[in-house]
């Protein structure tokens, strides 16, 4: 991928530099794009910028940013993305030209203009863009708890692809019951056809990696619970994802997933869980203030991050525990001091600095 060209609606220059490393964690291959304005500009005029990009995207770094023949998605953590750490979340409108034997879903309200022409409206206020596309999608849909479900798949068995879908919505009732109203509104989950580069969320769009009928058998929790976890995150989504606060995001939605499975499948597979979870945190450094591009960030905030949030259920009590979790997604809380605070306030301030040593220990 190249940059052909930047204009903008007032004089600008621009320098793109790919020697120094990307200062996002999530896309290690890109460069950092400077525009300087040449001329001041005044504080609320709208300004505009067209990017000209050139060459063939194929598949990149993650695995999840891809065009081929089968299967086209894209979204953030590519280099093509013109991602800014001050944009925080944004709307948009994307234009898709493409063949006409594909039928495009994204994130936002998808219209067919055309014969091969699709534009995606993002009106809710959102961290990326995400277009996908295929000749071969399929769907479903349903509503639980007001809340509507659609599912878009690719090459996967139907009786997979309506247990996913039952669970979904079985999952999106409980999590609704718990943490009250999806601030999203609706949810679509797509099932992608590419094995690699796993699954993400983004305000109520849940992309997951191909399903295989085989494995799905054998192992319905593991698939059970990914699907969770992306759920949760219709409710947890409000902390930044570039910094250790992403805990607030990530451990709380793969603790959700885990209360789903205990309710599902029964505590003893909760058990089991947590105590692979606790085999894993062994030696792992502490929450607060993990690198979110260290490569034990993962095990950081799913694993221990999840130990954090048991261990504070077990402290106040299943029912005051979800209350904490109800008030932490319907204030919005964005910030683990927030979250601490809000923990004082309902429970005390000894439960809250016992809770601050789990995150430092
Ligand atoms: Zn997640």
């Amino acid at each position: 991928m190249e940059i052909k060209n930047i204009t903008g609606s007032v004089p600008i220059t621009y320098q793109f530099d790919v020697e120094q490393p990307c200062s996002f964690p999530f896309t290690p291959d890109a460069g950092t794009l400077k525009i300087k304005f040449t001329q001041p500009v005044e504080d609320d005029k709208l300004l505009r910028l067209w990017f000209e990009y050139e060459g063939n995207i194929g598949v990149t770094t993650w695995e999840v940013n891809r065009v081929t023949p089968g299967w086209v998605e894209l979204g953030m953590y590519a280099p093509w993305f013109p991602y800014s750490p001050e944009l925080k979340q944004f709307c948009y409108d994307v234009l898709v030209h493409i063949d006409h034997s594909y039928e495009v879903v994204g994130l936002g309200k998808v219209e067919k203009l055309g014969e091969g022409l699709w534009h995606i409206s993002q009106k809710r206020p959102s961290v990326d863009m995400v277009v996908t596309a295929s000749n071969r999608f399929c769907k479903l849909r349903s509503a639980e708890s007001g809340l509507e479900v659609e599912l878009d798949y690719v090459d996967v068995a139907k009786w997979v692809v309506e247990d996913v879908f039952k669970k979904g919505l079985q999952v999106s009732k409980w999590y609704s019951e718990w943490f009250g109203v999806a601030s999203s509104g609706d949810m679509r989950i797509v099932i992608t056809p590419r094995t690699e580069g796993g699954g993400y969320t983004r305000t109520g769009f849940v992309v997951l990696p191909h399903i295989d009928a085989e494995a799905y058998t054998g192992q319905e929790i593991r698939y059970f619970s990914n699907l969770a976890h992306e759920c949760a995150h219709l409710w947890w989504a409000n902390a930044p994802v570039n910094s250790w606060e992403d805990w607030l995001n990530e451990s709380f939605a793969e603790y959700s997933a885990l209360m789903a499975v205990r309710e599902l499948f029964g505590t003893a597979h909760f058990e089991s869980i947590l105590a692979k979870k606790l085999e894993c945190s062994e030696g792992m450094p502490t929450i607060r203030g993990v690198e979110r591009d260290d490569e034990k960030a993962f095990t950081v905030l799913y694993d221990k991050g999840c130990l954090v949030l048991y261990g504070l259920e077990r402290m106040v009590g299943k029912e005051t525990f979800l209350k904490l979790l109800k008030q932490t997604t319907t204030q919005k809380v964005s910030s683990t001091e927030e979250f601490l605070q809000l923990v004082a306030a309902e429970v005390g301030s000894g439960v809250a600095t016992q809770l601050d040593r789990m995150l430092t220990n």
